[in-house]
């Protein structure tokens, strides 16, 4: 009798515990909707690497920041993985380039952009800003806005507002981050125009792997050309070495560039190409395009890569 009680007794208290955890729940998930994520931290997922590294100095000790895209990764090829798709469902807000630079991830953006903030920072962008895409395959503009400053400074502003629209609490802290890395960035503007202008004017040729460089070239006074055009995806024909061959010999261009995420035979074939005309090029270095380098080192920012970059093709062509 006795020891039938106890277990109805521990019964009743076990019901009771399920009943209030489930009123703990419910509590939780009915206040403020910035109070997700981690320690009531807005929770962040950025696509690439120079996106996660804007949001982290914006929104500093109040935003948990994961980026899907690490060092030498792609972002025209790239799939969500299994991983990704958790959080992407799991994230507060979700930042990506847009511009088709994600090429196979738009419609997921399309399906989470009905239920969060799921936002473009190349948004706040005006047509004029834009440079139009060589191929009409896979979107009108160049999506590789990151590598003109000014153009990213635009980013920034938009990763500033929706941080502070989502969570206005700390609305105030968002926008003197914002303002003090704008400046950084204003710095990281004026020091690349500065270098690239060390460079004898009719060696300021920039030769690549693929067209990451157009808006780079523009705002700090290179010719560009790539190998292999605006999109990995596309791939390059025989006719395009020789092409790019031909330019290198008629420019006599001594140096060209690879880069982290593109892989370098096929610049390798140029070069080879090159060589059995009777006109040497070297690689100049390895260059920051579409990721960063690797977490950690100072090419792991936004703003180190963009300096590696300066410097390496300084050093290169100057
Ligand atoms: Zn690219």
């Amino acid at each position: 009798m006795r020891k039938k009680f106890k277990t109805n007794s521990a019964i009743r208290r076990f019901i009771m515990t399920i009943i209030f955890l489930a009123a703990a729940a419910i509590a939780t998930s009915a206040c403020g909707s910035q109070e997700t994520g981690s320690g009531g931290k807005l929770t962040v997922t950025a696509t690439t690497g120079m996106i996660a590294d804007v949001v982290r100095e914006v929104g500093g000790e109040y935003v948990e920041v994961s980026g899907l895209m690490g060092a030498g990764i792609d972002p025209h090829l790239y799939k969500a993985s299994q991983g990704d798709v958790k959080k992407l469902d799991g994230a507060d807000i979700i930042f990506y380039n847009g511009l088709h630079l994600e090429g196979k991830m738009a419609e997921m953006f399309e399906a989470l952009e009905t239920r969060k903030p799921t936002v473009a920072v190349s948004s706040y962008l005006k047509e004029e800003q834009l440079h139009a895409a060589p191929d009409q395959e896979t979107g009108s503009h160049d999506p590789h806005i990151w590598f003109n400053v000014k153009l990213w400074i635009s980013a920034t502003e938009v990763i500033r507002d929706t941080l502070a629209e989502k969570d206005p609490a700390h609305a105030d802290y968002y926008k003197e981050h914002a303002a003090a890395y704008i400046l950084k960035l204003e710095e990281l503007d004026r020091y690349a125009k500065e270098q690239i202008a060390l460079i004898p004017e009719k060696s300021r040729i920039l030769v690549t792997a693929h067209d990451a460089f157009g808006y780079f070239g523009e705002a700090y006074g290179m010719t560009v050309t790539g190998l292999q055009g605006m999109n990995t995806m596309s791939e390059y024909g025989s006719k395009d070495v020789s092409k790019l061959r031909d330019y290198l010999v008629e420019n006599k261009i001594k140096a060209v560039f690879i880069e982290s995420s593109v892989p370098k035979k096929s610049i390798e074939s140029v070069i080879e190409g090159a060589r059995q005309l009777g006109h040497k090029v070297v690689i100049g270095g390895e260059l920051f395009s579409d990721a960063m380098g690797d977490e950690g080192t100072e090419e792991g920012t936004y703003i180190g890569m963009v300096k590696h970059n300066v410097d390496t093709i300084v050093a290169a062509l100057k």
